[in-house]
């Protein structure tokens, strides 16, 4: 198969690592630049230029679209699937997962369990708070990636004055329970195809609440436990993701799904897992080819 991964970073881990996998499967791979697209539709066909050559002999692209190029990157996605391509994920799943809310609303929709969460936009401020009776409060802008954006809030008065600052810069924020127990740690299962392939557990550096890895936190690998499986394989199909990250909040309810990512990043959980996971993903393309 043609393949190619839509990246700006050639020499990204994640990009390299799939690069490999489809290059050890006779694959022919290579790197394209979301940026350097033109989308066009002529005589009703959507075609695809890569600077200004034709793009049209390619059998299925990854998509690695990152959070700063989520509107282009996904139409430059829609258009792959208008002109017949396979790709490992939609463009309604990436656009999906990438607004918190939207994501959110998509689980709850589908029965998945999530911590207790208010869209920040319509009420005053001290109304959205009583939803929490005084209890701490995580606060996150819609769009942040890797920990920026999410604010643990202990008092209300902070809570209070964030939430106006908030409103007042027009940003838009959810606010959401804050899950005590699960002590600064959270779950990431990758799931390719409906089927979880690899699972860390993250825990957040001393002094943090976030776990992420871009903040400094650390991983080990894990067996997902049949419900935490279940919740992670629901979420995926929820989304309609064949290819995602699912993070998972332990709580005393149960897990609790916090997000959705439709392009994870393979360093950390390769590394922490030892799995290959770019090669399952190979794998589903080869499966799903058109
Ligand atoms: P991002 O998309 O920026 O990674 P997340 O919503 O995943 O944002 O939050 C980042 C981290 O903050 C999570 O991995 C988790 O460790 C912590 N966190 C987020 N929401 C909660 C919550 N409701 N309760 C407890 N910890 C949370």
């Amino acid at each position: 198969m043609n393949i190619a991964i839509l990246s700006r970073g050639e020499n990204l881990y994640s990009t390299k690592s799939l690069l490999k996998a489809g290059e050890a499967r006779n694959h022919t791979m290579e790197v394209l630049n979301p940026l350097y697209f033109n989308l066009t539709v002529e005589a009703g066909k959507p075609v695809l230029y890569y600077h200004d050559e034709v793009v049209d002999d390619l059998h299925a692209v990854i998509p690695r679209i990152g959070a700063s190029n989520t509107l282009q990157g996904s139409s430059l996605v829609r258009h792959f699937e208008g002109a017949g391509v396979t790709c490992a994920v939609s463009a309604e799943g990436i656009l999906n997962s990438r607004d918190k809310w939207t994501c959110f609303q998509i689980l709850a929709k589908a029965d998945i369990p999530i911590p207790n969460t208010v869209l920040g936009d319509y009420y005053d401020a001290s109304f959205l708070l009583e939803n929490f009776k005084e209890k701490p409060v995580i606060i996150k802008i819609l769009e942040g990636t890797h920990g920026n954006g999410v604010i643990l809030s202990e008092s209300p008065q902070n809570a209070l004055a964030t939430i106006e600052t908030l409103q007042t810069s027009k940003v838009r924020f959810i606010l959401q329970e804050y899950i005590a127990e699960s002590k600064g740690e959270d779950l990431r299962a990758i799931v390719v195809d409906g089927v979880v392939v690899a699972a860390m557990k993250r825990s957040c550096k001393a002094g943090d609440f976030r776990s992420n890895l871009h903040r400094g936190g650390s991983a080990q690998p894990i067996q997902l436990s049949y419900e935490e499986e279940r919740v992670a394989l629901k979420a995926a199909k929820a989304l309609r993701l064949g290819v995602c990250g699912v993070d998972i909040l332990q709580s005393d309810r149960g897990p609790l799904v916090l997000e959705i990512n439709s392009t994870p990043g393979l360093e950390g959980i390769e590394n922490t897992t030892g799995k290959n996971i770019s090669k399952s993903i190979i794998g589903y393309l080869e499966r799903t080819k058109r």
